[in-house]
C-alpha cells in the first residue's frame, strides 16, 4: 500500500526517508525559497518518483517561492508552473520523464557557486562532508569516518548505503543503493 504524500509532509520525509542528496535539496528550497534550475530538476523528478502529485508539487514551488519567498505570482505562473507541469508529463511531448539514478546524479556536471544537485559523496569536499554530517545531520565519527573512506575510494553508492544503515538503526541491509527513489522506497519498507 502506497502512502498519500502531501507537501506538508517533505519536512518530516526529508529527514527520515530522503537521502543526503534530496534532503539537502530539500533544506536548500525551505531556506533560501529558491533552487537553481538544475536542482529543481533533479529534486522535482525525485519528488513525482515518491508519489507527490502533480497538484502537491505546484503547491510546494508555489508555498516556497511565492508565499515565503519573494517572487511575485505572475512571475511563478510565468517561468514555473509549466515546467512544473512539463516533469509531470502535461505540457510539450507529454513525455512522461523519469527521476534520475545516482550513476546519472554522480556523472553529471558538477554543482558550481549557489548550485545544490549532485550527490555529495562525490561532489562535496572532504571537510565540506565531514562538517555537514557532522553539525547539520548529527552522524558519530565512527559513521563518518566510513563514509570518507568509502568517498576517498569513490564508492559514493556505499558512502550513502552507510549512511541510510545509520538513519535507519539496521547493520548488514544487503540492499546497494543505485537510486534515490529506490533508496526512499527502502527507507518506507522499514519506517512504515
Ligand atoms: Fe543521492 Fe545516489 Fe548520491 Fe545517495 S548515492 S546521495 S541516492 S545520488
Amino acid at each position: 500500500q502506497t502512502e498519500t504524500i502531501t507537501f506538508e509532509m517533505l519536512n518530516g520525509l526529508s529527514k527520515r526517508s530522503f537521502p543526503l542528496c534530496m534532503r539537502y535539496l530539500h533544506e536548500q528550497m525551505i531556506q533560501q525559497h529558491h533552487l537553481k534550475h538544475l536542482g529543481r530538476l533533479q529534486y522535482r523528478l525525485f519528488l513525482k518518483g515518491i508519489g507527490l502529485s502533480l497538484d502537491e508539487c505546484m503547491k510546494f514551488f508555489r508555498h516556497e517561492f511565492v508565499t515565503n519567498g519573494s517572487m511575485n505570482p505572475a512571475q511563478f505562473e510565468r517561468e514555473h508552473v509549466y515546467n512544473i507541469r512539463h516533469a509531470y508529463g502535461q505540457e510539450g511531448k507529454h513525455t512522461s520523464y523519469t527521476p534520475y539514478s545516482c550513476m546519472k546524479i554522480i556523472q553529471d556536471p558538477p554543482p558550481g557557486v549557489n548550485e545544490h544537485h549532485g550527490c555529495p559523496y562525490k561532489h562535496w569536499d572532504s571537510a565540506t562532508l565531514k562538517h555537514r554530517l557532522a553539525k547539520d545531520y548529527d552522524i558519530n565519527e565512527e559513521t563518518i569516518n566510513d563514509i570518507l573512506d568509502k568517498t576517498k575510494q569513490h564508492h559514493y553508492q556505499i558512502a550513502c548505503q552507510i549512511y541510510f544503515e545509520y538513519q535507519h538503526k539496521v547493520k548488514n541491509y544487503g540492499v546497494g543503493i543505485n537510486h534515490p527513489n529506490q533508496y526512499f522506497h527502502e527507507s518506507r519498507k522499514l519506517l512504515t
